[in-house]
């Protein structure tokens, strides 16, 4: 299987600006930031879609979640951050593997667009 491109970026063959790394993920700068905080939160694993993900992955998937909290706290919003998975093309996926974009940084309307 060829590569993602966020896997390209994990074993550091397209440069991007990592903020977090650990065992089973990785945080980037979005190269388009909607925002002051736009970061990527990628797991190693990759897992194309959300829904591709199993009963295997429920630990990964949690393990997601609460780094995104605490990366947000370290970026000084953990107060105030929006975590968004765009699943399939028709959602805006454009990138499939997946990954969490944590934002914030501004106010945040909702619903989304
Ligand atoms: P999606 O549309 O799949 O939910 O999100 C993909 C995100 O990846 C977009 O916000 C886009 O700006 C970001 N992105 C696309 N290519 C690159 C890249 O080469 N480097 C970084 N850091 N972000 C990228």
């Amino acid at each position: 299987m060829a590569k993602t491109l966020f896997e390209k970026i994990i074993d550091r063959e397209i440069p991007a600006t990592i903020v977090h790394e650990d065992e089973s993920c990785v945080a980037i700068q979005d190269i388009n930031p909607g925002a002051p905080m736009h970061l990527l939160l990628i797991p190693r694993k990759p897992i194309p879609r959300l829904c591709d993900a199993g009963p295997e992955d429920q630990a990964l998937l949690g393990h997601l979640m609460l780094a995104a909290g605490k990366i947000a706290a370290a970026h000084g919003y953990g107060e105030a951050f929006r975590l968004v998975v765009n699943n399939g093309a028709e959602a805006g996926q454009s990138v499939f593997h997946l990954h969490l974009h944590l934002i914030g940084g501004r106010p945040l309307k909702w619903p989304p667009g």
